[in-house]
């Protein structure tokens, strides 16, 4: 049997802020180490917490801008009024040694991906169980301030609009359910033909093992 190394795979994972995007795309990583995480770039300030490196790449404007013109982002878009952006060379690296990768960026950024890298997106919309429990998830969120919870509750209304431009639709009552179908997702894209067309020779018949 000649097995070779196939692509990754491009797991694209949408959703409003407060359906759960977040958590899924962790789970997924906790139980499998080798799957990247795409850090993005952003405009925005850190929260508590975050890691400049790891939840993203804190960059002022300018700096942003530069990386756009200089064709460094796979994708960018302006997102509740800040830059965020996907770094080019770190996905063409991880696809390219058939790393996957999970990519929690929003509809704008899934649009452009799936421009560029047509064979190798997979995406999945996380909805909410009710746009009621929308509201109450996003007033629970301590770090952020009553104005941007109303901004990001209209900003859900226009990210929950564009659902049905993804693969699949997960909708998320219930975590652990949510998380494992998060993961046949995943699963399915690698088992496709295509790609298992360049992992394995194994036809017999066809590609007898030398
Ligand atoms: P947050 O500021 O809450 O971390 O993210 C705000 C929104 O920006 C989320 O919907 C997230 O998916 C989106 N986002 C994060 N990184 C990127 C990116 O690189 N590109 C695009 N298009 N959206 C992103």
């Amino acid at each position: 049997m000649t097995q070779q190394s196939r692509r990754g795979v491009c797991l694209v994972i949408s959703a409003p802020s407060g359906a759960g995007k977040s958590t899924i795309a962790n789970a997924l990583r906790a139980s499998e180490p080798s799957l990247k995480h795409s850090v993005s770039v952003t405009t925005r300030s850190p929260r508590p917490g975050e890691v400049e490196g790891v939840h993203y790449h804190f960059r002022n404007i300018d700096a942003f801008r530069a990386m756009a013109e200089a064709g460094e982002l796979l994708e960018w878009a302006e997102v509740f009024g800040r830059g965020y952006g996907t770094p080019r060379s770190p996905v063409e690296k991880a696809l390219d040694a058939g790393h996957d990768m999970v990519f929690d960026i929003d509809w704008q950024g899934h649009r452009q991906l799936r421009a560029a890298l047509p064979e190798d997106v997979v995406s999945l919309f996380v909805l909410p169980p009710s746009l009621e429990e929308l509201e109450r998830r996003l007033h629970k969120r301590a770090s952020d301030d009553p104005t941007e919870i109303e901004k990001r509750m209209n900003a859900a209304l226009n990210e929950i609009s564009h659902w049905a431009e993804f693969d699949h639709t997960i909708i998320n009552s219930d975590l652990d359910t949510a998380i494992s179908q998060a993961r046949s997702v995943l699963t399915a894209a690698r088992l496709t033909t295509r790609r298992q067309r360049n992992l394995v020779n194994i036809v017999a018949g066809f590609n007898p093992p030398r």
